[in-house]
């Protein structure tokens, strides 16, 4: 089973919940960090990396001495990443996606693949948990293809917990996409409910079941709850605001670690995620 842990909005406490959970599982875990920007759940799983590797998307290179300019590359490019002007054909490697449209169309065979750098992948073990994450290059804007390399790790036979970036934009979904349960983490203020009702309509869109977790449950107001309400959307932890949990946060200390009470609710919650996933 697949669970990735997801948030409209950064800083709601997504990180905390998929650390936890996958802390409390015990053995046959994997924890893939996918928030390739910028990956923390390594500073709280505290894994010894074993393998460090750099990834490389491919992107077209043309080679203008068989090159025709016929112009066929751009126009099958949907992101604008290859032009051709007056007698010459640019490629502009941040834009381009991999999808291989170019050298498939290419009917002179003028184009070959080239590597372009996005950052490196980490995979490392700690107490039963296999950790997996990805660090994009600093400037690098092209996330999707580090974060499906991470996933490319999932194992079937282990129980997969992943932890997405914020928002709901392309990389959320390379995240959540065909994951058996998506769980989106919240916090009862505005600015939560705003980016939660963003998020939710994208896991719908995906058509993948899902359930909330309201951290710092006991502030701010009661729009959080009615949404969820009105939405039939399950609500299956609330973490109120507590100044242990806080400092223990800010010492990279695992919840289930410094309150073991918080073990039984985090595999309470796992059961409830069972019950409802596709899985
Ligand atoms: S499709 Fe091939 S031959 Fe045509 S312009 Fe592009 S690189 Fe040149
Ligand atoms: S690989 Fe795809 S995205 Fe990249 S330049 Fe070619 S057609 Fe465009």
């Amino acid at each position: 089973m697949i669970i990735s842990i997801a948030s409209g909005k950064g800083g709601t406490g997504k990180t905390t919940v998929a650390t936890n959970l996958a802390r409390s599982m015990g053995s046959n875990v994997q924890l893939l960090d996918c928030d390739v920007e910028e990956p923390n759940a390594h500073l709280f799983i505290n894994p010894s990396f074993e393998e460090t590797e750099p990834f490389f998307m491919p992107v077209p290179e043309v080679n203008e001495s068989k090159c025709t300019y016929c112009g066929k590359c751009a126009d099958i490019c949907q992101f604008k990443a290859i032009a051709v002007v007056n007698e010459h054909v640019l490629v502009f490697e941040e834009l381009c996606h991999s999808c291989g449209g170019c050298w498939e169309v290419c009917p002179e065979d003028a184009i070959t693949q080239k590597g372009r750098e996005l950052g490196v992948i980490q995979r490392g073990q700690s107490n039963g948990i296999e950790f997996i994450h990805g660090k994009l290059r600093v400037g690098e804007a092209m996330s999707p293809p580090l974060i499906k390399k991470v996933r490319s790790f999932e194992n079937p036979d282990k129980l997969t917990f992943i932890d997405a970036p914020p928002g709901t934009s392309c990389p959320v979904i390379a995240s959540m996409k065909d994951t058996d349960f998506v769980l989106l983490v919240t916090e009862p203020t505005p600015f939560g409910l705003h980016d939660l009702k963003l998020a939710v309509g994208a896991v719908q869109i995906l058509n993948i079941p899902l359930g909330l977790v309201i951290n710092r449950s006991d502030l701010g107001d009661d729009k959080v709850r009615k949404y969820a309400r009105q939405k039939s959307l399950p609500i299956l932890m609330e973490i109120p605001f507590d100044r242990q949990i806080a400092e223990a946060y800010s010492r990279g200390e695992m919840l289930v670690d410094v309150i073991p009470q918080w073990k039984d609710r985090f595999l309470g919650l796992y059961d409830q995620i069972k019950r409802l996933s596709k899985h």
